[in-house]
């Protein structure tokens, strides 16, 4: 192990009081003296970095060299935890933002105004994959043979993915019954995790999973996890490579346990400090209506950053009223149906940084606009489509100017869920009332429900419009 890659980085408490430190190798969750969140903390100055932020674009060309090649690793400097000989990579984050002018019509913005960072391209299909290469390489720093997470599906889909293609160490992954999309499931089946279903839902889950990893040496993967967040910051990278290295007015996230939301926040700040950006975007996170904690704290409490010390009152009031009451969350995007973000004080961080706002939107909303997304070609998932619905809301409200140049964090792939894509095209009303009804979902306006027809060409021709010949 090169001790050169140790002295660039270690991890920190984000507690102001606190600000312990402690070295890469440990394996920490939370700071052991304060409970607080940890981050990785760089020292720049012995990290040769590019003068300019598109020298690392000239590394996508070298196709052959597997770090270059990878959309996290070709950014290393920018995350530089471990060395070069360290980093896991099964060529991940090899995603692309995409101009939509389509639907840029349909939020009343110009055409060039909105882009779709689509994650879903990711090797296990959710943006996941962005943070679990940065934790695989940390386990592999540390030494771990057994791997665990709690998991909505994308989670333990994308480290039963790593675990499986390098074999550097087994995987368990925990998930709440009944809730799971069948895409996610099965694929933590097929990669060969060891998947354990327990009675009750995500945060339960991952409660368990992390009392499991502090008794025994089990390596967590979730959010918690701080070098997850470092891979996540690439996520950002890539956008403002998409967009010739400029700013762009907006990103636009779902926000669940907010390890998204908190890395593009962290990733922002890192490059104005650095001075390889002069302004950062402004964040939009979106909430699920059924899982709106964030929203919550942020526009009903006024809960802020505060300079590292918000009020740790009222977020233990709130969190002990969901206990007493046993609120749980519920929404049809299962990937966001979080109550108790674990990473809710970095993301009260990345809003301040980034002059954020916080909007949650209807189960209805969102499956009309994962569908409305999905018909201009890219398939997304549930808890992406929220993303839209947030555009159309801010602009509404006049928060997104016409002319602002909004990004929309596509996190996940159309064929994770693909029950619920069809309850809502098959027009099939058993369907509806299982998946759709229970969610308050009632209207499909933007349905496309297949057109059964006899097998008889007459009929199909009639069925097409055309005139029979
Ligand atoms: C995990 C996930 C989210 C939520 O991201 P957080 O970082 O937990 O806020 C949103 N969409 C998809 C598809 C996901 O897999
Ligand atoms: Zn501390």
């Amino acid at each position: 192990m090169s001790s050169a890659a140790f002295q660039t980085a270690f991890q920190q408490c984000l507690n102001p009081e606190c600000r312990a430190t402690f070295d890469v190798g440990q394996v920490l969750t939370s700071c052991p003296h304060c409970g607080s969140l940890l981050d990785i903390s760089y020292d720049w100055n012995s990290i040769p970095l590019p003068r300019r932020l598109s020298d690392f674009q000239q590394r996508w060309s070298s196709r052959l060299n597997p770090l270059d090649y990878s959309g996290v690793w070709r950014f290393r400097e920018l995350l530089r935890f471990a060395a070069d000989e360290q980093l896991v990579t099964i060529g991940e984050g090899q995603t692309i933002l995409q101009r939509n002018d389509r639907l840029a019509t349909a939020c009343s913005l110009q055409p060039g105004g909105l882009f779709l960072q689509y994650e879903g391209l990711n090797p296990s299909g959710s943006f996941k994959d962005n943070g679990m290469t940065a934790a695989s390489t940390h386990a592999r720093l540390v030494g771990a043979q057994m791997t665990a997470c709690a998991s909505t599906g994308n989670t333990s889909a994308s480290l039963a993915i790593y675990a499986g293609v390098t074999g550097l160490f087994r995987c368990i992954v925990f998930v709440g019954s009944g809730k799971i999309a069948f895409g996610k499931l099965s694929q933590a089946l097929d990669y060969g995790a060891m998947t354990i279903q327990i009675r009750g839902d995500f945060d339960d889950a991952l409660a368990r999973v992390r009392q499991i990893c502090e008794k025994h040496p089990i390596y967590l993967c979730n959010s918690v996890n701080p070098f997850r967040l470092e891979g996540q910051k690439t996520i950002m990278y890539r956008v403002l490579e998409g967009l010739g290295w400029q700013v762009p007015d907006w990103i636009v996230v779902p926000g669940g346990n907010l390890g998204n939301s908190s890395a593009f926040g962290k990733a922002f700040l890192e490059l104005r400090q650095l001075g390889l950006i002069d302004r950062v975007p402004r964040l939009a996170v979106i909430n699920s209506a059924g899982a709106a904690t964030l929203d919550e704290f942020w526009n009903t409490l006024g809960l802020r950053w505060n300079g590292g010390r918000p009020d740790a009152g009222v977020i233990r009031d709130r969190f002990e009223r969901m206990d007493r009451q046993d609120e749980r969350a519920a929404t049809l995007a299962s990937a966001i149906e979080i109550n108790r973000p674990v990473n809710l004080i970095k993301a009260l961080r990345a809003l301040e940084v980034c002059d954020g706002v916080v909007r949650s939107v209807s189960d209805q909303e969102i499956v009309d606009c994962r569908a409305r997304i999905a018909a201009t070609g890219f398939g997304c998932e549930p808890a992406s489509g929220a993303t839209l619905a947030g555009v159309l809301r801010l602009r509404e409200e006049g928060v997104i100017a016409s002319g602002d140049r909004v990004v929309c964090i596509l996190t996940g792939h159309q064929l994770k869920d693909p029950d619920l894509t069809m309850a809502y095209h098959s027009g099939d009303p058993a369907l509806a009332a299982k998946k759709l009804h229970p969610a308050g979902v009632l209207n499909t306006p933007f349905a496309n429900p297949p057109v059964v027809v006899d097998n008889d060409e007459t009929a199909i021709v009639q069925a097409l419009g055309l005139d029979p010949r």
